[in-house]
């Protein structure tokens, strides 16, 4: 655990993370009536989807819950639309949502057509079971007419049937040549509007699906783990599979599938983000394992922090350490902006590796949170691995 002063002085100095190019599509949405933008890929900030899980019919329920993704901090939200009525409710969501909102059109592509006339942001098509080529290609022409995206999702489940015959298991390379195949039937019609997912649900072969890809386009990617489980093992294939290649700088546009309450999707989406110190400014809490030097209830003053930070929501983007030891605390969190060590009854409040003060273990939470509000960003300069 603990950090040489080269370790330090790299965090210091380590460069802004790269990223892939890729090209830039637009969502085009309205709140009240106002037109709004929102780009995915090109540069701008990774954006974080989810999808809502009732009936995109009961309309009523169907807002209610994007409100809620949306207020959880969803940039951009999916619908299912498997039956005609879902199709026909779209206008009203699209309406009264004040996030982007993206149809999820599989098999029939009527649905796809009907949500182009409602005015969704963005059109999911799954090549695999879209139907005949010149039903995908009435779609791209549509969408072309009204310079509406449309992300190409292939996914391993759902693969067309030559490519899984002739791979015999969904493969990178069969989520490649599945996706490569519908790239090609929207530059036949001229349309580049294009984000595109190889989601599979196994991780390695989902990093090796965007690799291909991220090797042989400069489309934006949307990444995602498809199938990725409950709360306990979803997260922890989330964040390898959309994190690992994150970390490469590929990607664009992210969702943690999830059987657990969309909500934690958002949550989720978010806080790979922020371990990559990628996505929107926001406070980074870092916590120590603790060890035999433990020297207080550090775990409580973890969780506290944690919901209060989230409940607050800040957007400052500032690292926060919480040490469980005032021996080696501050030495091993030289790299954060801000911390707390914990010492015999009191903590010692530190900031970048400097001790400045001391408060009460039972006051930890308030000062942390009294700290974020004081910092001033402009005075304090770039966050150390910024
Ligand atoms: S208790 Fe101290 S030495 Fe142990 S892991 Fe935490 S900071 Fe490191």
């Amino acid at each position: 655990m603990e950090r040489s002063q080269e370790e330090s002085t790299q965090a210091a100095q380590a460069p802004v993370r790269p990223r892939r190019h890729s090209r830039q599509v637009t969502l085009r949405y309205a709140v009240d009536g106002e037109p709004r933008e929102l780009k995915i890929g090109g540069g701008a900030p990774i954006t974080v989807q989810s999808m809502t899980t009732g009936k995109t019919h009961d309309v009523e329920n169907c807002l209610a819950e994007i409100k809620e993704l949306a207020d959880a901090g969803a940039d951009v939200v999916r619908v299912a639309v498997p039956r005609p009525e879902d199709a026909e409710a779209l206008k009203d969501i699209v309406h009264g949502a004040t996030v982007p909102i993206v149809a999820d059109i599989h098999f029939n592509h009527k649905y796809a057509l009907k949500a182009l006339e409602a005015g969704v942001a963005k059109v999911r098509i799954n090549p695999g079971n879209i139907g005949k080529p010149e039903w995908e290609r009435e779609v791209l022409l549509a969408a072309k007419e009204r310079g509406t995206p449309i992300r190409i999702g292939v996914n391993g489940g759902s693969l067309e049937k030559d490519i899984l015959d002739k791979y015999g298991y969904p493969r990178p390379e069969a989520l490649f040549e599945s996706a490569m195949r519908h790239v090609e039937a929207c530059t036949r019609v001229g349309f580049e509007d294009i984000v595109i997912s190889v989601k599979h649900s196994d991780v390695y072969f989902m990093i090796q699906s965007y690799r291909l890809l991220a090797e042989a386009t400069d489309y934006p990617l949307h990444l995602g783990v498809t199938e990725s489980g409950s709360l306990k093992t979803g997260p922890i294939k989330s964040s390898i599979g959309i994190g690992s290649l994150l970390a490469d700088g590929i990607g664009d546009t992210i969702r943690v599938s999830l059987a657990a309450d969309s909500v934690n999707e958002v949550r989720v989406g978010h806080q790979i983000l922020k371990s990559l110190r990628l996505g929107r400014p926001g406070v980074n809490v870092i916590a120590c394992p603790t060890c035999g030097r433990l020297a207080g209830d550090l775990f409580s003053v973890v969780d506290e922090v944690e919901e209060a930070v989230a409940a607050r929501g800040f957007d400052k983007d500032l690292s926060v350490a919480l040490m469980g030891c005032a021996v080696n605390g501050p030495g091993e969190a030289a790299g954060a902006d801000l911390g707390v060590s914990l010492g015999r009854g009191r903590a010692h409040i530190f900031k970048r590796g400097e001790t400045v003060g001391t408060v009460d273990q039972h006051e930890i939470a308030d000062a942390v949170i009294q700290m974020i509000e004081n910092w001033d960003e402009a005075a304090e300069g770039n966050s150390p691995g910024q």
